[in-house]
């Protein structure tokens, strides 16, 4: 079968279309870019209303130039979106986009949890069985794994997701959006200054590291100093956690997911831990990692499959649609 996707939940309008057969996923995306400041709602939704139609538009000229079906033929057989969470003005976007090709192309919905399908996305690029998750995006910062019936959130942040942490020290510098790239590069010639550590258990906090970071810049400590430590901390707060998940759970699997999973010091680090203890490690190629629609269609094929579609009247967003409320129906019933 061949699924179209849709995401825009932030800053990323993008479409996709996965053919089941042949494992090809085709994505073509547009990304907002604030002029000041972070991720403005209403400028985002304004973005998602100029870009969906764009981006679904070249995604299915995609499908119907690779397929082979006549012209009065749907291109595709399922339209899967992005219910939430996200920013509730961008959600409604997408899924009136969603509802309206569904009901033209006459083809079934489906509504897809964001966070379970960048998790889920790791699982099928790597083919790992039941690996525990980290899913280090810019809203959210979870560590998942699968248990009877449900993605089980084992630790999260208690207060800001990883990249908007990071994207706040960013903006206090005068840096553009987003910051994660550019700490990344400020880091390599950055050496270690102290910094609170903050992790509970399973759960973890960033505002204190990031109140503390930027008054260690404004007190004068040079700003690739703060870069570098704020990568050793944040991410070893973040490996840390993810060890005792393993630990915990018995898994010997972990999957990074997550557009701060482009970071190629977090991938270290927890590529580290994995080897000391004799997991495995795998993250997706970094175009399945930040937003996308890709990671959407491929998850909208398995629910499909397993004949968890929507309703029109049943499919509202939902902007804290949290993984744990998810039943997972694609997994093999022996798992469930
Ligand atoms: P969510 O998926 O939780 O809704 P989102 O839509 O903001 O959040 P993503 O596309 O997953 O998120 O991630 C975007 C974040 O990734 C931004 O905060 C950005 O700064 C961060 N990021 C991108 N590249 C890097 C990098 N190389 N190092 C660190 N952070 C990065």
């Amino acid at each position: 079968i061949r699924v179209l996707g849709i995401e825009g939940t932030a800053w990323a309008a993008s479409a996709a279309v996965y053919d089941s057969g042949t494992d090809e996923v085709f994505i073509e995306s547009d990304a907002y870019q604030p002029e000041s400041g972070g991720i403005h709602p209403r400028e985002a939704a304004e973005h998602m209303h100029d870009a969906i139609p764009r981006v679904v538009e070249t995604a299915l000229d995609h499908a119907r130039e690779t397929g082979d079906r006549p012209e009065a033929e749907s291109p595709i057989d399922v339209v899967a979106f992005s219910r939430g969470p996200g920013l509730g003005p961008c959600l409604r976007v997408v899924g009136t986009a969603a509802r309206s090709l569904s009901q033209t192309l006459e083809v079934p919905l489906v509504g897809v949890n964001h966070m379970v399908a960048h998790l889920e996305i790791g699982r099928h690029t790597s083919g790992f069985d039941s690996p525990v998750c980290l899913n280090a995006s810019g809203a959210n910062a979870h560590l998942l794994a699968y248990r009877n019936g449900r993605y089980r959130v084992l630790g999260e942040t208690m207060d800001t997701g990883v990249g908007n942490a990071i994207d706040k020290f960013t903006r206090h510098v005068g840096w553009s959006h987003p910051g994660g790239p550019k700490v990344e590069e400020a880091a390599k010639e950055g050496e270690y200054v102290d910094l609170p550590y903050v992790v509970k258990g399973m759960d973890f906090s960033f505002s204190g590291i990031m109140s503390a970071a930027k008054q260690a810049y404004d007190d004068g400590v040079p700003v690739e100093d703060v870069c570098y430590s704020l990568q050793e901390t944040v991410f070893g707060m973040l490996t840390e956690v993810s060890e005792r998940a393993l630990s915990l759970t018995g898994s010997d699997e972990l999957v990074l997911g997550g557009g701060v999973g482009q970071n190629a010091r977090l991938r270290e680090m927890l590529r580290e831990m994995c080897t000391q203890r004799g997991a495995e490690f795998h993250a997706p190629e970094p175009r399945f990692l930040r937003d996308n629609a890709g990671m959407i269609a491929v998850l909208g094929a398995k629910m499909y499959d397993a004949g968890d579609t929507l309703a029109i009247e049943d499919s509202c967003v939902d902007p804290d649609f949290r993984p744990d409320q998810v039943p997972v129906t694609w997994r093999a019933r022996s798992e469930r």
